[in-house]
């Protein structure tokens, strides 16, 4: 039982947040009189939940779900699910409270949420996930609905776990292709949103580089993890002219100072569901090496944290900015504490934080969505047009105000401040519910 009363990430994720919005609550002083940040600091409710499932042995196993449904001001609860053994309620809370001024940034109207468990779906068997995943939904159904709110995948959940939730949500309700998104796509899934995390992470991360009169081109970029998020952020950066020499599992990374070959690592990682150390045996010239990928000797310009919350420390941070980083730019959430982010500004290099740089996916879920009420399905390029317009806008609105803000460059101000202001006045004027 993990012990989360201190709620360590949920404590963590409002500090970062406060710390920006404090200096501009002077200016809208009737924020602080309707008590704003108190009413965000609590989600609107969370539901905790028993989920019973048989293992491969016959053998009656339990673990723990959860559903925090954070924030609906600006529209249905909408964020993803997590089955990893670290799930607890703390780790739910922050997921949640980090998606709803994620999503408000997006420009689309969904709220926030977070679910997941603490089932740990490494080692199991496909027909153990599927009975888990149908336990989990038996409960989870009574909460979730295309208007009400919308779950997706995150760590642990990719298609084949959306798969199975979908089924069990269909066989007890009807067929409503929104009530989930990140379906395989001949269930009502989006084309694009497999790519959309990493993709418009680095979207977003170019449009950093443009600002400051840099590109992709020839960086030497290191991503950290190796699932969903990174293996799309990996696929863009050579796209656009860089090369990735490194990535991660929780267990250590692989080196490969002529770039990270993406097929290989689809191969390993998709289809095998292998660990990463099965990328050698396909590309022997790689080294593995156990361990934290920030520990990495070779120098490189660019990181891409792209595996979980608080994998950069400040003794990491300080690492790669000795390692000759100009840029962090978060795929997972929250991956840098705080004692890095005051590395990152105190070395005055560019920093482009989750909820705006992460984006992409939940956009894309958005526009599942739309698809899904429209009953039409987009092609790959025009939901790639989408992503690109939507980062490029969470960019300008983070860079705008900043700088309305006088705070010009920081970008983590910029997402807190316009993600704040659009929420606390749209909770104003919906009154004191
Ligand atoms: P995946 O499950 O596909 O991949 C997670 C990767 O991170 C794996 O390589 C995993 O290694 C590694 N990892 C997970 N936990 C740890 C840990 N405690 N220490 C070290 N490495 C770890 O998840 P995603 O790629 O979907 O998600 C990655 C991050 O991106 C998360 O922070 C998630 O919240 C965030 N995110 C994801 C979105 C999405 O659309 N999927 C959208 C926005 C944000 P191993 O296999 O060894 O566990």
């Amino acid at each position: 039982c993990q012990k989360d009363t201190e709620q360590k990430e949920f404590l963590q994720a409002l500090k970062e947040f406060f710390d920006t919005i404090t200096p501009v609550l002077a200016q809208h002083p009737q924020l602080i009189e309707e008590n704003i940040l108190e009413r965000l600091i609590e989600p609107e409710r969370i539901y905790q939940f028993r989920v019973p499932w048989t293992d491969d042995q016959g053998k009656v196993q339990v673990n723990r779900g959860f559903r925090v449904q954070y924030n609906a001001t600006i529209g249905p609860y909408k964020g993803g699910l997590r089955f990893h053994p670290s799930v607890n309620q703390s780790i739910m809370k922050f997921l949640g409270f980090e998606q709803t001024f994620k999503n408000c940034l997006t420009g689309l109207p969904i709220g926030g949420g977070k679910g997941g468990s603490d089932f740990d779906p490494k080692g199991k068997s496909d027909r153990e996930v599927m009975r888990f995943c149908q336990s989990f939904m038996t409960e989870l159904q009574k909460y979730i609905g295309p208007d009400q709110d919308v779950p997706a995948g995150d760590i642990g959940v990719g298609s084949r776990e959306i798969g199975y939730l979908f089924g069990q949500y269909k066989k007890i309700n009807s067929y409503q292709a929104g009530v989930i998104t990140g379906k395989p796509i001949p269930m009502g899934g989006s084309l694009g949103r497999t790519e959309a995390t990493g993709y418009g992470l680095v979207y977003f991360a170019n449009e950093m580089l443009k600002e400051a009169n840099q590109s992709f081109k020839g960086q030497r970029v290191v991503v950290s993890g190796s699932g969903n998020v990174a293996i799309y952020a990996i696929k863009k950066v050579h796209e656009l002219g860089g090369t990735v020499i490194a990535c991660s599992d929780s267990n250590g990374y692989i080196f490969d100072k002529n770039g990270i070959d993406v097929a290989t690592l689809k191969q390993v990682k998709e289809v095998e569901r292998k660990r990463l150390t099965a990328y050698l045996e396909k590309n022997p010239k790689a080294t593995y090496h156990e361990g934290n990928v920030w520990q990495l000797e070779a120098n490189f310009t660019i990181a891409l944290p792209c595996a979980t919350q608080n994998e950069i420390d400040e003794v990491a941070a300080k690492h790669i900015l000795a390692k000759g980083v100009f840029a962090v730019v978060e795929g997972a959430n929250m991956p840098s504490d705080l004692a890095a982010i005051a590395c990152y500004h105190e070395a005055g290099i560019l920093y482009g934080p989750s909820k705006a740089a992460n984006a992409g996916g939940v956009a894309v879920s958005a526009l599942e969505m739309s698809q899904n009420n429209l009953r039409l399905s987009w092609t790959l390029e025009e939901v790639d047009e989408k992503l690109k317009e939507i980062m490029k806008t969470i960019f300008l609105t983070c860079r705008n105000t900043a700088k309305a803000y006088g705070v010009a460059g920081n970008y983590l101000s910029g997402a807190n401040i316009a993600s704040f202001l659009k929420i606390a006045e749209a909770m104003v004027a919906q009154g004191v519910v």
